[in-house]
């Protein structure tokens, strides 16, 4: 961050940086990374106006960026420091991913939808985001290779949280996710692994996406549908 200190916010940068503050999000460290994410590289260009808004908006594939001040609660309830290897579950359009990236060590991100894990790809190629490594899959399973992680972040409501996921995280670390059914009330969880098991809170309600096993049967016939 004190490398591009001297970069002025942009004033819709600015101006969403202080609802964020207004709603109540004082962790200084995630306001600065939100206010140099270029949320307009995120969505598509149908919503440029409304890029900077406090609003989530759709991105394809049925599927949504989440709104900036659920991306600052979740990522404040994180804890995240920059020795932490994070996953996240359900890479969508990269924008939290990359809200991620700078606060953390490395960010290991999986979506289940080939077209939004392409398009991701790509912004984090070209915002030089070199701690970022994507998979696409289905996040419910993990992922093995890299685990265990300091920090798990699920982007989209599990129904019931896939036990496979706890499992990986290292002691002492911090899993946060919606928990509940569609259309039913979610709760935003965080689980942190003690000395003995879990422990859980419940940080408030909230809406997302289900988190949704296993992957699409036929991408290229779903692509071309969420296109029309
Ligand atoms: N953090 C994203 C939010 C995207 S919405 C953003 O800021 O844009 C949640 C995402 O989770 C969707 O893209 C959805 O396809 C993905 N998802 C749902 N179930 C999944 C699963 N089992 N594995 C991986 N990704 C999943």
């Amino acid at each position: 961050m004190t490398r591009r200190a001297s970069t002025p916010l942009s004033i819709s940068a600015q101006r969403l940086i202080e609802e964020l503050r207004r709603a109540g999000i004082a962790d200084e460290r995630v306001l600065a990374a939100m206010g140099r994410v270029p949320r307009d590289q995120f969505v598509p260009a149908a919503f440029l106006d409304h890029a900077w808004d406090n609003v989530a908006l759709p991105i394809g594939q049925g599927q949504t960026i989440s709104q900036p001040l659920v991306v600052a609660l979740m990522t404040v309830a994180l804890e995240v420091t920059d020795r932490h290897k994070v996953l996240e579950i359900g890479t969508g359009s990269g924008y939290q991913t990359a809200v991620l990236a700078p606060l953390c060590r490395r960010v290991f991100t999986i979506e289940r939808h080939q077209a939004l894990h392409q398009e991701s790809n790509k912004r984090f190629a070209a915002l030089r985001l070199g701690n970022v490594t994507t998979r696409y899959g289905d996040g419910t399973k993990g992922w093995p290779e890299p685990a265990p992680f300091d920090r798990i972040l699920l982007t989209a409501a599990a129904a019931k949280l896939p036990a496979t996921l706890p499992d990986m995280l290292a002691p002492g670390g911090v899993l946060v996710a919606p928990v509940g059914e569609e259309k039913g009330q979610q709760m935003l969880v965080r689980l942190r692994r003690t000395e003995t098991g879990f422990e859980t809170e419940e940080l408030g309600a909230v809406r997302f996406v289900p988190l949704v096993e296993g992957l699409p049967r036929n991408p290229r016939r779903q692509g071309e549908a969420a296109s029309t």
